[in-house]
């Protein structure tokens, strides 16, 4: 368990949550349509020495959540080259899907 300075204060998981509109920063689902509760992801990992920081902070599904776990890349299925995971703090999604699909 992460020592108590370093959790996520109720505060700052309502922040995370009202900043992205209640929708997952990853898959873009709404957290009120979820049978699973949405968590604050660690975008660069708290296993890494990542900070529970808003701007290290994002509102992630279950399933995204879990996919990402502690890992900070993935594997381009087309390239098959090790790319960074989308980091909703300093890409924009839309421009992200849109540069993809070229
Ligand atoms: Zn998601």
């Amino acid at each position: 368990m992460p020592p108590k300075s370093d959790r996520v204060s109720s505060t700052l998981r309502q922040e995370v949550a009202s900043r992205a509109n209640h929708r997952c920063e990853y898959c873009l689902s709404p957290d009120n349509f979820s049978p699973d509760s949405f968590t604050t992801d660690h975008i660069y990992p708290r296993f890494l020495g990542g900070k529970s920081t808003s701007d290290n902070l994002s509102w992630a599904c279950f399933g995204c959540n879990g996919r990402k776990h502690i890992k900070t890349k993935g594997e381009d299925p087309q390239t098959h080259k090790a790319v960074s995971f989308f980091n909703p703090r300093t890409q924009n999604w839309l421009a992200q899907i849109l540069h993809q699909s070229r």
